[in-house]
């Protein structure tokens, strides 16, 4: 994939200022964020801001998360090139783009039908061609895909969706934000023996996880 140059200088303070000085150390985190073209992915009239340090608006009520939360969550997750990895919420498909450049296979789902087919469009015409989007309740995972190594939940839950820790892999490890409408919790969940371990990382805030196993409607605000 060419690397893009545009954007390149914003980029770079990006990783240097957001991600490298806030404590993310992982070269293949950074690196990956360093190479990918975030402006392609938020609407246009936010191409300017993308490399800033906040969530942006990309439709339907829906965000961006900001490049650290990206990072730290990814990070979490401690790729291998041999993973398969579940993403809930695609959204515009960025943080799907960024693990597919350290997992072997990705699948993201999302319930909205316009923001999956234009991540679906936008990764294809991008060359992320490891990269699976689907339309549907991600709280029900995908069992005809399952196990992953590697879950990441870009919505926020009242709890972890049982159906996700079921299709988590021996040795998996799973980030999400637990909480409530205005205040959450990343949590890693991780399985060794069949059994989940659970630690608390830092406060994060999503837009809700709607679904079966999460908000039957979004939470009041
Ligand atoms: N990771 C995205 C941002 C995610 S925003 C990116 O890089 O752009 C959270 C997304 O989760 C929203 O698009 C929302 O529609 C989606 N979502 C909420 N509940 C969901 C569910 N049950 N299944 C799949 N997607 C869901």
């Amino acid at each position: 994939m060419p690397e893009s140059s545009e954007y390149a200088p914003q980029r770079a303070e990006m990783v240097e200022k957001q991600l490298r000085r806030r404590g993310i150390e992982d070269s293949c985190v950074l690196g990956a964020m360093l190479k990918l073209p975030r402006h392609e992915f938020v609407p246009e009239e936010f191409r300017a801001r993308a490399y800033e340090d906040v969530p942006l608006p990309i439709g339907s009520g829906q965000t961006i998360s900001q490049p650290y939360i990206v990072a730290a969550m990814t990070a979490a997750l401690r790729l291998l090139p041999t993973d398969r990895a579940l993403e809930i919420g695609a959204g515009c498909g960025y943080q799907a783009a960024v693990l597919s450049l350290l997992a072997k296979e990705v699948f993201t789902i999302e319930r909205r039908h316009e923001l999956a087919s234009a991540a679906s469009e936008k990764l294809s015409s991008l060359g992320y061609h490891n990269v699976h989007v689907h339309c549907g309740d991600g709280t029900l995972g995908l069992p005809e895909f399952a196990p992953f190594n590697a879950i990441l939940v870009a919505a926020a839950a009242p709890a972890a969706p049982q159906p996700l820790l079921a299709q988590l892999a021996e040795g998996g490890r799973m980030i999400i934000p637990v909480g409530d409408a205005e205040n959450q919790e990343l949590q890693l969940i991780e399985k060794h023996d069949g059994r989940l371990s659970t630690r608390m990382m830092e406060g994060c805030r999503f837009v809700p996880l709607v679904g079966h196993h999460a908000w039957q409607k979004p939470p009041e605000r």
